[in-house]
C-alpha cells in the first residue's frame, strides 16, 4: 500500500523552496520566479516539473551548472524576432523576461518571434503560454533539452538519441471558453515521471522504457533521478520522433545554442533552448468570430459520446485546470521520500524550517 502523502498549500512550499534557493547562492528576485514555477507546476499536477526538481538544481548550483550571475544577453531585436542568451542563468526568469518582450511586439505587430538559448531547465513550458494568454496572446513553443546524456530513443532505434523535447501551443480564453492548452513531452511519457513512480516505487505503463539492452521494461529503478540506464520512447511513434527532431531544428540551431548531437559538451546539467511564435489572435480574425468558432467547435468535440462515461472528451487544458482546483482546496501532496529528500536538503542549508505537511 502507497502510504497517504503529506499535503501543503502553495504559499508555504513556494518560501520553503525560495529559501532553499536563496540558501543555496540564487539571487533572491531569480529564486522568487524559479521557485514560483515549480510550485506552480506542482499546482497544475506536474509533480515531474515541481519542487522535487529541486535536489537537482542544489546539486546544479554545487557543481556550477547554472550561472548564478548571468544577466539575459539579446542577440537580435529586430522589430518582429527577438534573439535572447541566457547565458547559462536560471531558465523561467530568462524565459518570461524574453517573452514579455515578445508579447509587447505581437500585440504591436499581429505577431513575433523569439529564441532563448542556453537556459537552466526551463520547467513546465505551458506555464508559458498560459503567461501569454493571460495577455491574450496565443503562441507556440518548440524546445530541446541538452547538456546531460540523450533520454529518448528515435523511433526504431534502441537507445537514446534526444531529450524528451516538449512542444506547447496555447491560445488564450474567449467569451465562452477557457484558454486551450497543449503542453506535452515528446516521449510518451516525461522523464520526471519517471522519477515519480522510481520514488513511488510503482511501474510505468509497458512500450513507455527501454532499458540498457534496448529492450521493453516497465521497471522505472534504471531511469531513477539522473543515473540513465535506458532509454524512453517517443510517442505515437515516427510522429513524436518527428516532433522531437523538429524541436532540436527550431530550437537548437535557431537560437544558436546547438543541439543534442554529441560534438557539444555534456556536463550533467540540464539547459533548454526555446523557439517560440507569439500571435494577436485579433490581428488574425475578427474576435466576435474567433469566439463563436472556438466555442461551436469546443462544444462538438466534447460531444463526442465517451467510450468510458467515467471519463468525458476533454479539451487540452483541462486537466491542468481541474489539478489546480483540486490542489488549491486540498493542498499539493508530495510523497514520504520527496519530503525526505527536500527537508534532508534544507538541512544541509541550515534552513530551520522544515516542510511538515498536513
Ligand atoms: P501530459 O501527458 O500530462 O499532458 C499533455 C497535454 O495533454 C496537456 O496539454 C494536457 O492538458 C493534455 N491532456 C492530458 N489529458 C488529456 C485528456 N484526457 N484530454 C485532452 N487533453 C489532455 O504532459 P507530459 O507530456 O507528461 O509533459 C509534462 C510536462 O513536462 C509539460 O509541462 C512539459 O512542458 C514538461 N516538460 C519539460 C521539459 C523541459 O526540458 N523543460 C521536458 C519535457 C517535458
Amino acid at each position: 500500500m502507497i502510504p497517504d502523502p503529506a499535503r501543503f498549500d502553495f504559499d508555504p512550499l513556494l518560501d520553503f523552496t525560495t529559501d532553499v534557493l536563496t540558501a543555496g547562492g540564487c539571487r533572491e528576485t531569480d529564486a522568487r520566479i524559479v521557485a514560483r514555477h515549480l510550485v506552480d507546476a506542482n499546482m497544475v499536477g506536474h509533480d515531474s516539473h515541481g519542487v522535487g526538481m529541486l535536489p537537482a538544481y542544489l546539486a546544479h548550483i554545487k557543481k556550477g551548472l547554472v550561472e548564478l550571475d548571468a544577466e539575459l544577453e539579446w542577440l537580435n531585436r529586430m522589430p518582429a524576432l527577438l534573439q535572447a542568451d541566457a547565458r547559462g542563468g536560471w531558465g523561467a526568469p530568462a524565459a518570461y523576461t524574453a517573452l514579455d518582450e515578445a508579447a509587447a511586439r505581437a500585440s504591436e505587430l499581429g505577431l513575433s518571434c523569439c529564441t532563448l538559448a542556453n537556459a537552466h531547465h526551463l520547467g513546465r513550458i505551458g506555464a508559458y503560454a498560459e503567461h501569454l494568454s493571460a495577455k491574450g496572446l496565443a503562441s507556440l513553443h518548440f524546445v530541446n533539452v541538452y547538456d546531460h546524456a540523450p533520454l529518448v530513443a528515435p523511433f526504431r532505434g534502441s537507445d537514446a538519441r534526444f531529450g524528451t523535447n516538449p512542444i506547447c501551443i496555447g491560445f488564450p480564453e474567449t467569451a465562452k471558453n477557457p484558454p486551450f492548452l497543449l503542453d506535452m513531452a515528446t516521449s510518451i511519457i516525461a522523464l520526471g515521471k519517471v522519477r515519480v513512480a522510481a520514488n513511488k516505487g510503482i511501474t510505468v505503463p509497458p512500450g513507455t522504457l527501454l532499458n540498457d539492452q534496448g529492450m521493453p521494461t516497465t521497471d522505472p529503478s534504471g531511469m531513477a533521478g539522473f543515473e540513465i540506464r535506458g532509454a524512453l520512447t517517443p510517442f505515437a511513434r515516427h510522429k513524436g520522433y518527428g516532433l522531437a527532431y523538429a524541436s532540436e531544428i527550431l530550437a537548437g540551431v535557431l537560437s544558436r545554442s546547438g543541439t543534442i548531437q554529441p560534438q557539444h559538451e555534456r556536463r550533467g546539467g540540464i539547459q533548454n533552448s526555446m523557439f517560440s511564435i507569439i500571435l494577436s489572435p485579433a490581428a488574425f480574425a475578427e474576435t466576435d468570430w474567433i469566439d463563436q468558432e472556438i466555442a461551436a467547435l469546443g462544444e462538438y468535440v466534447t460531444q463526442s459520446p465517451p467510450m468510458d462515461w467515467d471519463s468525458p472528451v476533454l479539451i487540452p487544458g483541462a486537466p491542468e485546470r481541474a489539478w489546480r482546483g483540486k490542489r488549491e482546496r486540498e493542498g499539493i501532496p508530495l510523497d514520504e521520500k520527496t519530503v525526505d529528500q527536500l527537508n534532508t536538503l534544507a538541512e544541509g542549508l541550515g534552513i530551520p524550517d522544515r516542510l511538515k505537511g498536513e
